[in-house]
Parts: C-alpha cells; sequence; structure tokens
C-alpha cells in the first residue's frame, strides 16, 4: 500500500521518488509506503491551512468544540481499530496499543472543554475609569513533528489543543509509523472538520526544516530525539515561530530499603520493559540503595524478566514484550549489551529466548553500573535497565541530577522524609513517588527539563493552550463624558 499526504481535505498524492518502508516490526514485513514529501507539499499543505485559518479562527467557540464532541465519539467508535493499527506498526502489545490510544483520547477530552480554557480575564477600575481584560487569540498555522514510539498519544498531543484553539494544523508523523496518523485525521474529518484545517504531510528531515522555515507557520511543536529537539529549536526559532521541542530522556527509579516489594517490582518491570523500553518515561535507570537490597532487586528482577514471553504482538495477545522498532534499533540496542561488560558492567541478565522474525532485543539487565559509564549517561530506547548501587539517598540525587537528561524519576519508599526529599532535590520535570511511569495526564503540561526539552510553554494541560493562543490586552475608558456628550 502505497500513503498519499492529506492536504485540504483529499488525499494528495506526490510527485517524490524516494518512498520509505513502514514495517510490522513483530514480523519484519513491510506493511505499507510512505512518500518522503519535501517543500513543494509542505507549502501546498501550509497554504491549505493559511486559507482554512480564517474561517476556522472566526467559528464560534461552542461549534468548535461540538466538532470535537463529535470527533471523540467517533474515536470511542474506533478505538479498537486505532489500537490493532498502532500495533501492526509500532510493535508494543495490543493493551500498551490501547493506553497510547487512550491517553490521546483524554487530551481530545481535555480539549472538548475549551470555551472554558481559553478565557481571558478582566479587571475592572485597573486605573481612573479604565477598565482592562485579556483575550486569548489563536496563532495560526501550527505544525506537529512527532516520534515513533507513541503514534497515537503524542500527535494528540498537539493537534487536538491546536485547532479547538481556533488555528489550523500541519503533522509531520514519524515515517516509521504514518498509518495510525493518517486514520487520525480521517476520523477528525469525518467528524465536521472543514477542509484545510488538519493537514498530514509525511517525510523525514526535509518536510521538518520545510516547516521550520515556512514563512506562514507561526508555530512548532516538535517530540523526539534531543539531538533533533535542539535542532528543530533553533531552526524554528531562528525564523521567528514559537517552539516547544521535547527530547529524549534517561529516567530513574530509585528503590529505598523500605520500598514495598511487590507493587515496586511490577512498577519496575512495566515501566522498564513496557513498550520494550521505548517511552520516553521508561525506568531505564535502577537505583537500589543498599549493598543487600540491590542483590536482592537483582535477583527479583532478572527472575521476573526471565519469565517474560517476548513474541510477535500482531499476532499474540498474551506477548508480555513486542519487537522494537526497526532493524537498525535492534542492531545498535545488542551492540550496546555486547559492548556493556568491556566498560566494567555486568549483564545479570540477558533474555535470548526471542522469535526468529522481527526486530526483537531480549529484555535485559545490567549491574554494577558507575555513573561515568554510557549506559549510565546515554538514552538507550529499548529493553535494558542499568542498575547502580549507591551508598545513600544524597549519593543517589547527586548521582542522578549528573545526567544531562531531566525528564522522570521515581522514588520507592514508605517514608514521607525521603519522598518529600527527593522531590525537592531532583533537578528534573516529572517525579514519581511509588509510581513506576509518572508521566502527567492531559490537564497538566509534560514537564521535562534541562537536555529533555528546548522552549517555553509544553504540551498539554493550560500551558497547552497558552502556547497555542496569544494575548491580547484591551485598556478602556468609557467615562461618563462620553454619555454627556451624546447628550443622553
Ligand atoms: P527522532 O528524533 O529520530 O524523530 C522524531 C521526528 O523527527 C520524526 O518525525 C523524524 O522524521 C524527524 N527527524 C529525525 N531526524 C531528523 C533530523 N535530522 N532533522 C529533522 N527532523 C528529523 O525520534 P524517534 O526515534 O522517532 O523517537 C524516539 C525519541 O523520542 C527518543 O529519544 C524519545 O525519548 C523521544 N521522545 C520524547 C518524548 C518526550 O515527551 N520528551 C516523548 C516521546 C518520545
Amino acid at each position: 500500500m502505497k500513503l498519499n499526504n492529506l492536504i485540504d481535505g483529499e488525499s494528495s498524492d506526490t510527485s517524490t521518488a524516494q518512498w520509505g518502508d513502514v514495517f510490522n516490526p513483530s514480523r519484519g514485513e513491510v506493511i505499507a509506503q510512505v512518500p518522503m514529501s519535501g517543500p513543494t507539499e509542505v507549502d501546498a499543505a501550509v497554504q491549505s491551512a493559511a486559507q482554512a485559518f480564517l474561517a476556522w479562527s472566526g467559528l464560534p467557540v461552542p461549534k468548535r468544540a461540538a466538532i470535537l464532541f463529535e470527533y471523540k465519539r467517533l474515536l470511542e467508535i474506533h478505538f479498537d481499530e486505532l489500537a490493532q493499527l498502532v500495533t501492526r506498526e509500532n510493535g508494543k502489545t495490543l493493551e500498551e496499543a490501547g493506553g497510547d490510544v487512550r491517553r490521546g483520547i483524554e487530551v481530545v477530552d481535555f480539549a472538548c472543554g475549551i470555551a472554558h480554557l481559553s478565557k481571558g480575564e478582566s479587571l475592572p477600575r485597573v486605573a481612573d475609569q479604565i477598565d482592562a481584560m485579556t483575550m486569548r487569540e489563536p496563532i495560526g498555522v501550527c505544525a506537529g513533528i512527532t516520534p515513533f514510539n507513541f503514534p497515537a498519544m503524542v500527535p494528540m498531543w498537539m493537534f487536538p489543543l491546536a485547532i479547538a484553539c481556533g488555528n489550523t494544523f500541519v503533522l509531520k508523523p514519524s515515517e516509521k509509523v504514518p498509518l495510525t496518523a493518517m486514520r487520525l485525521a480521517e476520523i477528525f474529518l469525518a467528524a465536521g472538520l472543514p477542509p484545510g484545517v488538519f493537514n498530514v504531510v509525511h517525510g523525514g528531515r526535509e518536510v521538518v526544516d520545510a516547516l521550520c522555515r515556512h514563512p506562514k507557520v507561526a508555530s512548532v511543536s516538535f517530540v523526539g530525539s534531543s539531538h533533533v529537539a535542539k535542532h528543530v529549536y533553533t531552526l524554528a526559532s531562528a525564523h521567528g515561530k514559537r517552539c516547544q521541542a521535547a527530547g529524549g530522556a534517561k529516567n530513574v527509579l530509585l528503590v529505598m530499603p523500605d520500598a514495598e516489594p511487590d507493587s515496586t517490582l511490577r512498577a519496575i518491570l512495566g515501566s522498564s520493559f513496557g513498550c520494550a523500553g521505548q517511552r520516553c518515561m521508561a525506568g531505564s535507570v535502577l537505583m537500589v540503595v543498599g549493598s543487600k537490597p540491590a542483590d536482592e532487586w537483582r535477583e527479583r528482577v532478572s527472575e521476573a524478566i526471565a519469565a517474560f514471553k517476548v513474541d510477535d504482538t500482531s499476532t499474540n495477545a498474551a506477548a508480555d514484550m513486542g519487537p522494537v522498532i526497526d532493524a537498525a534499533a535492534q542492531g545498535r540496542i545488542n551492540n550496546v549489551i555486547d559492548n556493556a561488560p568491556s566498560s566494567g558492567a555486568d549483564v545479570a541478565y540477558r533474555g535470548d529466548a526471542l522469535p526468529t522474525k522481527g526486530f526483537f532485543v531480549g529484555p535485559t539487565l545490567l549491574d554494577r553500573v558507575q555513573p561515568q559509564m554510557s549506559v549510565f549517561q546515554e538514552e538507550i530506547f529499548g529493553p535494558v535497565l542499568s542498575m547502580l548501587r549507591p551508598e545513600s539517598l544524597d549519593e543517589a540525587i547527586g548521582t542522578m541530577n549528573s545526567l544531562s537528561f531531566g525528564n522522570g524519576a521515581t522514588i520507592f519508599t514508605s517514608s514521607g522524609a525521603a519522598a518529600r526529599q527527593f522531590t525537592s532535590e531532583m533537578q528534573c520535570g516529572m517525579l514519581g513517588v511509588n509510581i513506576g511511569v509518572p508521566a502527567p495526564m492531559a490537564p497538566f503540561a509534560f514537564s521535562g527539563w534541562n537536555g529533555s526539552f528546548y522552549g517555553d510553554l509544553h504540551v498539554q494541560g493550560n500551558e497547552g493552550v497558552m502556547f497555542y493562543t496569544r494575548q491580547r490586552v484591551i485598556l478602556s475608558r468609557w467615562d461618563k463624558g462620553y454619555v454627556r456628550a451624546q447628550g443622553w
């Protein structure tokens, strides 16, 4: 199947000679081909979005909200189909894919409240006979660039809220998972969205750079790896656009000696090996305070991952873990594991009961990792958990704060004092206490810090509304002299 772009409400083919393969990662088989578009297709989509902006931004807010309510209704009807599509092109289990779609729909739920969310403020008598009010106005054509790991949720972090605010949108989904994004757009059109309000252009760097440079694009939202986030932030800012660019991560799970063992183990497994470790909030470092507890946790985690059924998620609903996204990721991650012992790490467990087809990597625990090692400092983005053994909470926090990233970290403890020290001293934007994946839900911003985020206002929540609107302040003086002048 060859995919088209979606421009001005219509399927639009391209003249490109370059096509990318979309795989079912569980089988290693090509399931579709995606056009690698260029500046011409970007310009067509942006011009359509700019044209549609005039009418869409002028529509009364409740009428925009009515289309979002209908979109929500249709997404629920298509829920299973979307989850299956996510599993097919991304490889995560059907249950994980359902979570991906559900988290996205929650943003649509949130955006349905746009009338309340985008209200301004007012202050009568801000000065003598002068009243002040603010209005939040849409900004124009917004662009979104998304990664492969959440084919439904991450695009939906962006376009429902941007469009609810009165903007029009051009999405450049990951070329590795374009199918879900296309269905999300088609369903939005079926909900009554006018042509041109939501456009999809497929491709890679050329499309991204053309969006960042296009004079009619007002904002760029990006989610992906840190080096590309920095590139997009730099390029979009240099072209005068507001930009939010979320990058990679190295998230730490800190286990104190007083952690409750059963729920902590479940949380570690879900966080580190769920979605085959390909979540920006995946726990990829396990820190266990104290050497006796560290020996015990090494045993517990190794035993649990040895029991994982790693399998084709598109046919086996009972699989605990699926493949990674492609052969390149598989090779890169296996290389990291192969080389870990040469830097002094100890491979405590490496899964090898894997299907022969597809892009599978065995779930792996590396022990005796040191802070100077690359398996501690760099994002691996696969089912590999690196274990460190700090002596104290102070040492653990100091080591965690040496990371260049600042997405997520969690403490497992029964001590309120330890939790409080952790949540006040960690230099990181999303923290959990006894939670495996402390990813904020739709009403809250997805708040990466440091090397995990470039920009100011994050996606989701009120920050999302602020990002997709600009504020007008109006000062009025209506003193009685004007009434008298009319002779009333
Ligand atoms: P990626 O950076 O390779 O790709 C993301 C997007 O950028 C894609 O649409 C891709 O086509 C485009 N792109 C890739 N290289 C580019 C380049 N050189 N110039 C311009 N555009 C380019 O990321 P990925 O591999 O798809 O996704 C995994 C990464 O995303 C991980 O680092 C993960 O931590 C991160 N991520 C972060 C968050 C977050 O909220 N911080 C959420 C999800 C994923």
